[in-house]
């Protein structure tokens, strides 16, 4: 039998990287040219940002993006970021207005253009969700406004310190309590536009609880998806209901941005630590988001802070680290990415290998996750070189990455959309595998060949390997084995 197999792994300058990098997709980063030499420096997801542009120009971005990732032999999934119920003010007559310390201003649900002493609203409801004494915060709360009253359509506000206001500022209450629904009708149609480009992940932008959750699952499988759902966590209401979340979602975001708007930029970092940690217990992947190399989009280096951020973050156990403008309409998009990876090897270096102990005192049902759990249990105090898992849906993956077992994760799949999904998980690398005549044994065979030429493995490496019985079917893993590399190869050459 000839073996063929042309997948690749990223090992970027011989360094392995457990961590993914997500980096959002901007005019600095749409060109073919472009979009390669990402990918070769390491991005593992793109995110397509639906506040901006039109379904075409996704359409486009995802087009060469697949085209990138093909010409560097790397699996890149692809995530559409709903815009949500994002508040904004309306624009200006005549460009940005400055306001001083202690001026007046009105938000006016009626005005339609903008002037030195008012400006609209795209979202006339925030009238009915304030009252005098709540404090706003606009343009990522560079501008504050304490409210004063409402009267009919108009809020008065009295602005905190001298600052600029411009054209379409998000506008935030602090301590949360907007009533705008997490899904709009823009968002509703971007769902179809997600299922149609076959993206993997889809992350809700401002999602309160759960139930919005799963209305965005339920719209998805409505148009024909079933990409990964990713909760963006920016909301008060989200941090309070975060455990009805992880039941309802895939994944979080721990979206920084917003958050610290909601909830004062002080109180994030503990949040982002105990979201990381909630995310992995429930088995739920991480994505840290927001600034982490914010300066890079006008310098080629990272500063202190920014390095810092990043490290923390692969210390705190996150899936993944996220680029926004940085690679988005930054002047040094590769370098952040070059920077990240650099950063992230090193935290992972730095960090004590220490299995997690929560799982042990969990209960677990499942076949083909008790497997997986004993797997990398296993796999941890015998220090095997790699857990390969032959994977239907890429679970096992990500139950045993939410263990840090220090053992790098081999998810060998034929099936593309497992292997772009698995892009996200920490420690988990998809590799292209295929089924050979319902014989399993040839299988493992071709399994093990396509981690010695990935160069994952050696012959002689001691590997734990999980698979199940009927090949083909998802959730059928049911044995974990212990395999010396080459033993398949012997047992092939002889028949
Ligand atoms: P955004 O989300 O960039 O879409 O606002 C991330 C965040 O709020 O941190
Ligand atoms: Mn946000």
């Amino acid at each position: 039998m000839e073996y063929v197999n042309s997948v690749k792994i990223y090992r970027g300058s011989s360094m392995q990287r457990s961590t993914k990098i997500v980096a959002t997709l901007g005019p600095a980063s749409s060109s073919i040219e472009r979009l390669t030499e990402l990918v070769a420096a390491g991005v593992d997801v793109v995110r397509i940002n639906f506040s901006h542009g039109k379904p075409e120009d996704h359409k486009q971005r995802v087009d060469i993006l697949r085209a990138a990732a093909k010409v560097t032999g790397r699996t890149v999934g692809v995530m559409a970021d709903l815009q949500g119920p994002k508040i904004r003010i309306g624009k200006f007559a005549s460009g940005p207005v400055s306001i001083k310390a202690g001026q007046a201003f009105i938000l006016d649900a009626a005005c339609k253009l903008g002037d030195a002493g008012r400006v609209g609203l795209d979202y006339p409801e925030l009238i009915d969700d304030v009252v005098a004494g709540d404090v706003l915060l606009l343009d990522d709360g560079r501008t504050v406004f304490d409210i004063e009253q409402v009267v009919g359509s108009e809020i008065f506000c009295r602005n905190r310190h001298d600052g600029e206001l411009s054209n379409n500022k998000g506008i935030n209450k602090q301590g949360g309590g907007l009533s705008a629904p997490a899904l709009t009708a823009k968002d509703m149609a971007d769902i179809k536009t997600a299922a149609m480009l076959k993206v993997d992940f889809v992350a809700v932008s401002f999602p309160k609880n759960g139930a919005d959750m799963r209305q965005a699952r339920a719209l998805l499988h409505e148009a024909g998806s079933d990409a990964l759902v990713i909760a963006k966590i920016e909301r008060v209401e989200a941090v309070a209901n975060l455990e009805d979340i992880l039941h309802a979602t895939d994944g979080i975001m721990v979206a920084r941005g917003d958050l610290a708007v909601e909830v004062g930029d002080a109180a994030v970092p503990a949040l982002q630590k105990k979201m990381i940690r909630m995310a992995r217990e429930h088995n739920r992947f991480a994505i840290t988001a927001t600034q982490m190399m914010e300066s890079m989009i006008s310098s080629p280096v990272p500063t202190r802070a920014e390095v810092s951020d990043v490290a923390n973050a692969v210390l705190d156990g996150t899936d993944a680290v996220m680029l926004s403008a940085e690679t988005a309409s930054g002047q040094y998009p590769v370098q952040a990415v070059e920077a990240m990876v650099r950063v992230c090897v090193a935290a992972e270096k730095s960090q004590e290998v220490k299995l997690d102990a929560y799982f042990l005192d969990q209960v677990f049902t499942r076949i083909d996750q008790s497997v997986a759990m004993a797997a990398i249990f296993t796999a941890f105090h015998l220090k095997v070189k790699a857990i390969a898992a032959l994977t239907e849906s890429g679970s096992t993956t990500l139950w045993m990455s939410r263990l840090n077992s220090g053992v790098p994760i081999y998810a060998l799949t034929p099936r593309t959309r497992t292997r772009y999904r698995v892009s996200i998980f920490r420690d988990v690398f998809p590799l292209l595998t295929e089924y050979i005549d319902d014989d399993r044994d040839a299988m493992l065979w071709h399994a093990e060949e396509t981690l010695i030429a990935a160069g994952a493995v050696e012959v002689g490496d001691l590997i734990v390997l999980t698979v199940g019985d009927s090949i083909g079917g998802a959730g059928g893993t049911n044995t974990m084995k212990l395999v010396r590399v080459g033993e398949y190869r012997r047992l092939a050459s002889k028949t």
